[in-house]
């Protein structure tokens, strides 16, 4: 394990690095507290083994300060182990209250120094299995079960964000939402299971369009979202508004490209979708009046005979 080794005493370290690095530990080195918060931010370490006696800032504070990095970053809980000439009954409570798990007199022998680093790294073992099944939780809660794509609880709370995000710095902001044509068609025609095939082929050729212009904008700042049902959503924080509209064109090119066949959609017999855009030059008031706007236009490239965009540019003065 990765082990932060914080000890002022160059004599202490020489001794007590060997052994850790011969019981085949990562050793990182701070010499006072001050550096163990900073060391701590940047290493993300397994376990903290810490002097308390110590220049500039000592064991306890430096204890403290590293729980409340912990809080914000919401890092789970590192285990802190204090180290000290003198193992009383009092310093043992001060170290469990500075936020200390547990308490190493400096004169421990090597077997009993290995069993209790043993018994560390089992927890650190257990942590980052608990901390890789968050994230795959995470990932699952967010993304669509059907297309891969960002899910609507997901993409609520990722667009309520940036558009904050996007007024304080007074950004621009674009949206589009897409629908399928004649879905319900494709539904009674080939079946909810080839439906079900289409949506996700349908939500690949949008996720592959937005890729494409992220790497352009080279930044991964637009996603596309399953809004619900056969409609999707394309968020697009810092985007000009000729970058929406290229958006949105680009899209309707990509899913008619793909040939998915459809015979009871008009003339085209294969799948196609319609977009309606909203943009602002610099982003104000709330997301919902650009979902109203872009719903609209959504409604009129449905009007106007499908497989098309419209779009609605607000003008830069306001
Ligand atoms: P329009 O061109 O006006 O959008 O016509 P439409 O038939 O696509 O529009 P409508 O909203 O009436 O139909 C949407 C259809 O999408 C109805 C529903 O059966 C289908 N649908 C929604 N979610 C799913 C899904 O998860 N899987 C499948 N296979 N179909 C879905
Ligand atoms: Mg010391
Ligand atoms: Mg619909
Ligand atoms: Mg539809």
């Amino acid at each position: 394990m990765k082990i932060l080794y914080v000890e002022d005493s160059a004599a202490a370290v020489l001794v007590m690095r060997r052994r850790l690095s011969n019981f085949g530990h990562e050793v990182v080195l701070a010499k006072n507290g001050s550096e163990a918060v900073q060391m701590f931010r940047l290493e993300a370490p397994d376990l903290v083994l810490m002097d308390i006696e110590m220049p500039v800032m000592n064991g306890f504070e430096a204890a403290s300060r590293i729980r409340a990095v912990e809080a914000t970053q919401r890092w789970a809980w590192t285990p802190i182990i204090f180290l000290t000439a003198s193992d009383t009954e009092e310093n043992l409570i001060t170290a469990i209250e500075a936020g200390g798990d547990d308490f190493i007199a400096k004169t421990v022998t090597e077997p009993v120094l290995h069993a209790k680093m043993r018994a560390m790294a089992r927890i650190a073992a257990l942590r980052q299995s608990l901390s890789t099944a968050n994230q795959k939780l995470e990932a699952l809660a967010s993304s669509d079960g059907l297309t891969g794509l960002c899910n609507r609880r997901s993409m609520d709370s990722r667009v309520d964000a940036s558009f904050a995000d996007a007024v304080q710095l007074q950004q621009p902001f674009g949206l589009l939402m897409i629908d399928i044509d004649n879905f319900k068609k494709y539904n009674d025609h080939y079946g909810h299971l080839q439906g079900d095939d289409c949506l996700r082929s349908v939500a690949q050729a949008i996720a592959a369009t937005v890729a494409i212009d992220n790497a352009k904008a080279g930044n991964d700042a637009a996603f596309a979202a399953r809004y619900g049902g056969e409609e999707f959503a394309v968020v697009m924080p810092m985007a000009s508004a000729e970058r929406t509209a290229k958006m949105a064109h680009a899209l309707v090119d990509a899913v008619h490209g793909i040939a998915i066949a459809h015979e009871k959609n008009a003339d085209w017999g294969r799948v196609t979708i319609s977009a309606g855009g909203s943009h602002l030059p610099r982003a104000s008031g709330t997301i919902v009046n650009l979902f109203r706007e872009a719903d609209s236009r959504l409604y009129q490239a449905k009007d106007r005979g499908r497989n098309r965009a419209e779009l609605l540019l607000v003008s830069a003065a306001h």
